[in-house]
């Protein structure tokens, strides 16, 4: 490999994104070639019979990031090359943790929140991350999302007139056709009540040289376009990948990225501090940093959470502000994104909140004496507040919002399984599992 790239039409080859998809490495054979490394005969089995079970796919640029002097270690390699703990499933291990099929009112589409959806669009990706959390799926050819599916999702969007948000999902979009994209885009564009579309990608970490300037045409056509990749370590930011954020952020679309804590690649309050520091120079603003799922064949890449909230508590404070992520646990059983953190507040009494800020300095923050509430009963042309939007929304509040409204008297949330034991359904209440 590093031959080929040396000379100038090597080079045009490497930087061809679908030579890369072609050389993509499957074989644990070449891995050994490249590294000069041997498994052996035990080891060997055990990679392929964890292969057989999570396919393996690295393109060519991505492993080129792997210290040839210490792969083992390499946190590229390891979110890369399978690793045989992956066969272990661990008694918590679900196989849908997130329950992205339960949520599924159509094939392809993931609605858990109010106004936003997943709609999956491809389930290839260029490089199958070991941590990934729909390990099931990706590579699976029985999951490819065709034409039909897709339709059948985007006229669910369109039956569906509370969705706002739409984001596209897979594996990786970015591996369809420029066309296709467009196809899919355009559609989704020409739904009125869709505000804003997204697409999670990893090709600018994986295969920087997909975001072509034909992709990035298309991609320009539509201005309410987010973008957001999957940087896990400052060391996959190399002058390649910058080159494809730039195409990106030059065209005018804003840029995200999504980490995920993992186990002996990036759960240092180090590690991460250099990730953001170096994302927001190249005009990516951390959004999430994830807590790894429950999903079987992970459990050696899991942290504490209390890892999470150390490394929340080196940057909040001491880092730019627009540099610090939310870090959130998907809740298990499908409750979405929870976020987590140090707490900053303390105590609190009746005129008084005490908080905390970065450096340990405890201090009164004294409630004001005079603050009148502004009882909201939703009747909005008579509030002294104006709102006065067209049409505004009769609002349906939710969860903790509606405890908190003055416009709906439920007093207490009570789980499901709560309300079984209430009314004697033991049984079911013993058994259920969905709270
Ligand atoms: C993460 C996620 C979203 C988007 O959540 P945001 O907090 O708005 O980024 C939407 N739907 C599902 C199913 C998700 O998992
Ligand atoms: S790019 Fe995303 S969907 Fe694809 S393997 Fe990695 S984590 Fe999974």
């Amino acid at each position: 490999m590093q031959g080929e790239n040396s000379t100038p039409e090597g080079m045009e080859k490497w930087r061809d994104w679908k030579w890369q998809m072609r050389n993509t490495i499957h074989s644990v054979d070449t891995v050994e070639k490249i590294f000069d490394i041997k498994l052996d005969k035990e080891q060997r089995a055990l990679i392929e019979e964890t292969i057989e079970k999570f396919p393996m796919a690295i393109t060519p640029y991505y492993l080129s990031l792997v210290d040839p002097e210490d792969p083992w270690s390499d946190p590229v390699f390891k979110q890369a090359f399978p690793d045989r703990k992956e066969l272990y499933v661990a008694k918590t291990d679900m196989e849908d943790p997130l329950h992205e099929d339960k949520d599924s009112p159509v094939p392809g589409v993931t609605h858990r929140y109010p106004d936003r959806v997943l709609l999956h669009v491809s389930n290839t990706c260029a490089m199958y991350c070991r941590h990934c959390t729909r390990k099931r799926k990706v590579g699976d050819r029985d999951s490819i999302p065709s034409r039909e599916q897709i339709q059948e999702g985007l006229d669910y969007i369109r039956n569906t007139p509370v969705i706002r948000d739409v984001l596209l999902s897979g594996g990786d979009p970015f591996l369809l056709s420029d066309e296709y994209l467009d196809w899919i885009l355009t559609e989704v564009s020409k739904i009125p009540h869709v505000e804003v579309i997204r697409i999670g990608t990893r090709t600018p970490v994986v295969l920087p040289y997909r975001i072509t300037d034909g992709l990035v045409e298309v991609l320009k056509k539509h201005e309410n376009l987010w973008i957001n990749t999957h940087f896990n370590h400052p060391r996959e930011i190399t002058s390649s990948s910058k080159k494809a954020l730039k195409k990106l952020w030059s065209s005018g679309i804003p840029l995200g990225n999504q980490s995920v804590l993992l186990a002996d690649i990036n759960d240092c309050p180090r590690i991460m501090k250099e990730l953001v520091h170096q994302l927001v120079r190249n005009r990516v603003r951390p959004y999430y940093l994830y807590q790894c799922d429950l999903s079987e064949g992970l459990e050696h890449f899991r942290t504490s959470i209390g890892k999470g909230i150390e490394i929340m508590e080196s940057l909040r404070g001491h880092t730019s502000g627009f540099a610090v992520p939310t870090y959130v646990v998907d809740a298990p059983g499908g409750g979405g994104k929870i976020p987590v953190g140090p707490n900053y507040l303390i105590s609190w009494s009746t005129n008084k909140a005490i908080l905390r800020n970065f450096e340990g300095v405890i201090t009164t923050y004294q409630e004001p004496t005079e603050y009148k509430h502004n009882l909201c009963d939703l009747n909005c042309d008579k509030c002294t507040l104006q709102l006065k939007l067209e049409g505004a929304d009769e609002e349906q509040a939710i969860g903790i919002q509606r405890l908190l409204s003055d416009y709906d008297d439920m007093i207490t949330l009570t789980p499901s399984s709560l309300e079984k034991r209430k009314e004697g359904r033991w049984e079911e209440y013993k058994t259920n599992e969905d709270i």
